[in-house]
């Protein structure tokens, strides 16, 4: 987790005495607790939830940010996860993209039984996942998320140019959002299918190869979310491709 965006969303530049104000302004901000109604739940896939919430007043992020979920209930208020915020800043509600692992009694199993009116707790924004310039958006299933208030974002200011998603699931039910995305992205949305053969994705995992033949400019930059052993090999054949490490955009 990393607070030094928190600290970037609400800082700028600032006279010393109003630093201060601010920093412990932040450190309330980051310690407060949200409880908010849940309004509609949607099946996105078999496997994976949209859930659109009520915003409280005051609460701002950055696309691809995150915060703290809880859900407010008894024996589950203290169970914290992590959650990316998929609506934009500007609409009136938030809305999380969430899988649900049934294979255990955790959280997402759990949330998988709420019902609209039931109550979500969300803490402080929080991520390191921040567009910079167009580039190569590459996500391993669940991974997605942050790039969908990302290329939403884009898309509403008409700045998607540029940008390509190479998206990677292990079946083609798994493909989250798929029509949204390429109703914004056209071509450049392109997904792989790991675990199946498939005539109309591509077959196969975002490999050396792959990269070689739908990347075109290795100086630009990349978002990477997905999976641990997914980032680790991205970043390793990235970095082998002449992608410079500051050019790679992944959560620490
Ligand atoms: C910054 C960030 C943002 C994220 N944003 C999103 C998002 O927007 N959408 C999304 O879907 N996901 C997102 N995730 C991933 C998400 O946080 C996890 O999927 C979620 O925390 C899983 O919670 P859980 O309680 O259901 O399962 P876990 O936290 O995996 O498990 C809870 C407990 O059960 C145990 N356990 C795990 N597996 C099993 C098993 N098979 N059997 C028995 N016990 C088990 C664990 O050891 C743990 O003690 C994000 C993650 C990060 C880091």
């Amino acid at each position: 987790m990393n607070s030094s965006t928190v600290t970037s969303h609400y800082g700028g530049k600032l006279a010393s005495g109003e630093t201060k104000k601010r920093i412990s302004f932040i450190s309330e901000i980051k310690s407060m607790e949200h409880i908010v109604k849940i309004l509609t739940i949607e099946n996105v896939t078999h496997d994976v939830k949209r859930f659109r919430c009520e915003k409280p007043d005051g609460y701002h992020f950055v696309a691809g940010q995150a915060t703290e979920v809880s859900i407010n209930k008894d024996g589950w208020r203290e169970e914290k996860r992590p959650f990316t915020f998929t609506s934009l800043d500007e609409s009136a509600d938030l809305e999380f993209v969430i899988k649900i692992y049934s294979d255990h009694t955790g959280v997402t199993n759990e949330l998988n039984s709420l019902k609209p009116g039931d109550g979500l707790i969300v803490r402080d924004v929080w991520g390191t996942i921040e567009y910079k310039q167009p580039g190569y958006f590459i996500a391993g299933g669940a991974g997605i998320t942050p790039f969908i208030a990302i290329i939403r974002s884009l898309h509403k200011k008409g700045k998607l140019d540029g940008n390509k998603l190479f998206f990677s699931n292990k079946t083609a039910r798994d493909i989250i959002l798929q029509e949204e995305f390429t109703s914004m992205l056209y071509g450049n949305a392109i997904y792989t299918i790991t675990d199946e053969p498939s005539n109309i994705y591509l077959n196969g995992f975002i490999n050396e190869q792959f990269l070689r033949s739908h990347v075109d400019d290795f100086s630009k930059n990349f978002y990477l979310c997905g999976p641990p052993k997914m980032i680790e090999a991205m970043q390793e054949i990235l970095g082998k491709l002449g992608a410079s490490p500051e050019a790679v955009v992944f959560e620490k």
